[in-house]
Parts: C-alpha cells; structure tokens; sequence
C-alpha cells in the first residue's frame, strides 16, 4: 500500500509539491486554512505577481504544469529605470532570448491546484487551519470555520504554510531547533496601472523600477493589459507609510518622486488607502525536519525579502531537489530528508541574504549614472 501523505498549506509550493507526491503514485491530502480560490474572489490589494525564473521553471516542468503556466505569464527582458526627471532607461537582463516572466499568484495558484486534483490520489481540504501538530506520531489537528477540530494521522507530514507555519512551530519547541524572525524596516503595498483601451501604458516586456533611494516602486504586467505596482517604503521616519496619512501628502510625495507613474494612477489615493500595507519578513531556522517523518519546505523553512524575485523560486526548486533524492532514495524518507535539509540550508541562507543586498541595488544603485554606465558596457 503507498504512503499516506499529509501536505499543510496549499499555496504554491504546497500545490507543486502535491502534484509531484501524487505524480509519484503517494496518497496525499493537503490541508488548506482558505477557502478554494479557484471559487473565491482575491481581495483588492492582495492580487501581488510574481517573477517566475528558471528554478521556477524548472520544477513547473518537472510536474507538467509548465506550459499552461507559460500561456498565462509574460516576459519581462530587462528593468525600465524610470528617472525622477522621467526619463526612461532599459537595462537587459541578459541576452535577447533571456527573460524572467510575469505571472498573477492567484492564477498560478489557481494552475497549481487544477494540475495537481485531476490526480485521483491527491485530495484537497479547504477551510482546514492547522492547529497542532505532535510530531512524533505524527499527526496533525485542524480547525474548521465551525470551530470543531478534527484530528488525522499519516505517515509523513509536510509544512508548506509559510512564514508563519504552524508545522515549524511545533517544531520550534524541539530541542536543538534554531530560528530566526527579522523584519526589515520597509513595508510594501499593492497599487495599479490600468489598462487603457485594453492597451499597455508602459513598455509590456520590463519589470519597471523607480529607484528612490531609501524607498521604490516596482510595476509587473497582467495579461489585461495592467501593470500591478507595489511600493516600497520605510514603516516609520521621513517619507514613510506612517507619515503618508493624508491625501495631500500622498499626491505631492508622488508628484515629486514618481511623477510619471502619478499620471499612469489617477484613482492613487483611493487605491492608497483602501489597500492594505504589509510588512517583509525574513525567517531562517534549522532543522527542517524531525525524525524523517515531518519536514517543512518553501517560506516556512527559508523566507525571504522579495527583492530579487526568488522566494517562490527558491521553494520551487526545493520540490525539484526533493525530486532528485526521492530518485536516488526511493521511498527512504528519512535519508532524503536528512541530504535535502543538509544540502539545501547553505543555498537558502545564500539566497535569502542576495536578496536583502540586491534591495539597496534595486532602490538606489540601478538608478546611478555609473550603474547605467557600467550596463551599457556589458551589453553593447
Ligand atoms: P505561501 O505562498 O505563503 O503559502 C502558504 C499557504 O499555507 C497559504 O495558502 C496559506 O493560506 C496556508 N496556510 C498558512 N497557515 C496555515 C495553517 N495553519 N493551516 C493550513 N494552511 C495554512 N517570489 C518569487 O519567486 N518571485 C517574486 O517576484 C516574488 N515577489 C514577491 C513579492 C512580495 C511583495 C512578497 C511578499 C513575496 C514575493 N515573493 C516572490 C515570495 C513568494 O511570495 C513566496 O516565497 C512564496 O509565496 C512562498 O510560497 P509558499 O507556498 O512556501 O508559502
């Protein structure tokens, strides 16, 4: 008889993972605390996209999904460096046929999930939160929006509920378990270009940066013909989300520091206020696993700040390496999980710290002279 599996937290390492344990012939129930968002409408404000890269579309492939998640998405071939004077700077990302791609995490969580249910062995449980785990047994108690918990056991229970983890926090009381939780000093928020006449109004094939120093803004494109924008800014000080607190401040910081982009959101301080603003936070523990029987994976092992567009892309290729041991392995769980943590702890702390130093390069160096410079050197 295959191996019962649990999965915790369908979101888009959870639903990749499931698909390649239920390629693998595995029973797997994966445990979700939403509702199906395949049936549900996203929030404004929360609809965040995402650059997918070649980690990403490696293990899309390695599950089959790849090219339906390749329809949906679009090529971004470079950074547009938007000047406070608003002039416009293209900077390649590599050689004409190299890109990173644009996608909606709805949609790909939405591809994700579809992919992995057509499979008869994989079930998924929506509006399950988990509430416990005991790690021994294992087994794990979810609460259901009646407030009534139910209990289950398995044979293997994986952790792919994010940052903040119920499944790590069980293992957070463990003995010898190191963690580490650092907010950084910025907050981010969602706001938006439309569409106009169903047509872009920037460059479709960038990932636009307006780099302001100690703040920035970003804008990735929809299908739509939208951009999804998210600002940068510190929570508190000069120039911060705590002082942008009425109309009149917001449109002027604007009009001084993204004037071009003040033009392309004539609804800003609606969407401004209406929109939440969410903090960044950076989480790194050690051991992922307990006993070869509970691991954890994706941002609840190593979560990142998303500012060299790799924490998807770095969970993602955790289910490739687990993949890779499973071939070599076989169904010994307890020595793949014992190589996958060793090996992958090194690579995700190298990443996690890339993408804090790659921040101050996006907020500021992008936009210097000598950066542009340098540049057009190295792709003339
Ligand atoms: P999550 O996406 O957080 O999914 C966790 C799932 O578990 C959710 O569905 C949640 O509802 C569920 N869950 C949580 N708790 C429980 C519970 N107790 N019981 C049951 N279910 C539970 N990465 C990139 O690669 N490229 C980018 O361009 C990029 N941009 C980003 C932009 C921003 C603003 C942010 C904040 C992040 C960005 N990231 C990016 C990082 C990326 O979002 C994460 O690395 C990725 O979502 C991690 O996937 P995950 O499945 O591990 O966790």
């Amino acid at each position: 008889m295959s191996q019962q599996v649990t999965i915790v937290g369908a979101g888009l390492v959870g639903a990749l993972f499931a698909a390649l344990l239920g390629k693998r012939g595995y029973q797997v129930h994966v445990y979700e605390r939403r509702s199906d968002l395949r049936k549900t409408t996203i929030s404004a404000g929360k609809s965040i996209n995402m650059a997918c890269s070649a980690r990403g579309w490696k293990a899309l492939d390695l599950v089959g999904v790849g090219d339906q998640v390749r329809k949906a998405a679009i090529a971004m071939k470079g950074r547009m460096i938007h000047g406070t004077d608003e002039s416009l700077t293209f900077q390649p990302y590599g050689k004409a046929d190299e890109a990173i791609y644009s996608i909606s995490r709805t949609g790909l969580n939405q591809i994700l999930i579809d992919h992995a249910d057509q499979y008869e062995n994989i079930h998924f449980h929506f509006d399950h939160k988990c509430v416990d785990i005991d790690l021994d047994t294992p087994s794990a108690s979810f609460e259901l929006p009646n407030k009534k918990v139910t209990h289950i056991k398995s044979d293997l229970i994986f952790g792919t509920d994010g940052a903040f983890s119920a499944v790590r926090s069980a293992m957070q009381k463990l003995k010898h378990f190191s963690f580490s939780q650092e907010y950084i000093s910025h907050d981010y928020k969602e706001l938006s270009i439309e569409a106009k006449a169903g047509t872009f109004q920037m460059e479709k094939h960038a990932l636009h940066i307006w780099p302001r120093g100690s703040h920035m803004l970003i804008a990735l494109p929809n299908p739509d013909g939208s951009f999804t924008c998210t600002l940068f800014l510190p929570y508190k000080g000069d120039h911060s989300f705590e002082k942008l607190n009425k109309e009149q401040k917001i449109q002027s910081f604007f009009k001084n520091k993204f004037p071009d982009a003040l033009k392309l959101i004539p609804n800003l301080t609606t969407l401004f206020c209406k929109n939440p603003t969410s903090p960044l936070v950076i989480i790194k523990c050690f051991p992922w696993s307990h006993k070869g029987k509970v691991a954890i994976l994706g941002d609840a092992s190593h979560a990142i700040v998303p500012f060299y567009g790799q924490g998807m892309n770095a969970g993602f290729e955790d289910v490739t390496i687990l993949d890779e041991l499973l071939d070599k392995h076989g169904g010994d769980w307890p020595t793949i999980l014992s190589a996958f943590e060793t090996k992958r702890k090194t690579d995700a702390d190298a990443i996690s710290d890339l993408a804090l130093k790659n921040f101050i390069e996006m907020r500021d160096l992008v936009g210097q002279a000598w950066f542009l410079k340098r540049k057009q050197i190295e792709h003339a």
